[in-house]
């Protein structure tokens, strides 16, 4: 099955799903932005940051590449935070995470105060100290096996 993100990079296509056009907000040597046709109902767009070549999974893209797509998220929270309260930044990874489009990349969605936006509501337990220790643990060694 193609991809779409990449069918935007080749310039095979010019239409995102609902019509709207695909237009390059910022270009750089291996990553390129553009505003997504989902529109928060209060804020004035989203931003998508993209590897210009197709990786799955943000430890696909090699150093240089994820430096580059880092700096290029970086001045777009810059732009967007110069005339916003703030933004949230997210990557969906993985389908139960929401992921729908599956080219790494990363959101920017403007928030400002009052604009309504909930980008994720769960539910909270209440953990005592033990199970939060027993966490860690698990947790820190999980984490030691990947280096
Ligand atoms: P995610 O759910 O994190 O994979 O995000 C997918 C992003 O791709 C969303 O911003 C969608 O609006 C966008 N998207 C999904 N399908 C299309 C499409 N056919 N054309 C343009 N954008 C799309
Ligand atoms: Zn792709």
């Amino acid at each position: 099955m193609g991809c779409i993100f990449c069918e935007f990079v080749s310039g095979e296509r010019k239409i995102q799903l609902n019509g709207l056009p695909f237009l390059p907000l910022k270009e750089t040597e291996n990553t390129v932005s553009f505003l997504s046709m989902d529109f928060p109902e209060n804020e004035d767009g989203h931003i998508l940051v993209i590897p210009k070549k197709h990786y799955q999974f943000v430890e696909k893209i090699p150093k240089n590449i994820h430096h580059e797509l880092n700096d290029h998220v970086i001045s777009i929270i810059m732009a967007v935070r110069s005339y916003h309260g703030g933004c949230n930044i997210l990557l969906n990874d993985g389908k139960c995470a929401g992921q729908t489009v599956f080219h790494a990349h990363y959101h920017i969605v403007p928030r400002d105060s009052g604009d309504g936006i909930k980008i994720e509501v769960w539910k909270k337990k209440t953990v005592d100290e033990n199970e939060f220790r027993n966490i860690h643990n698990k947790l820190s060694k999980i984490i030691k096996s990947f280096g």
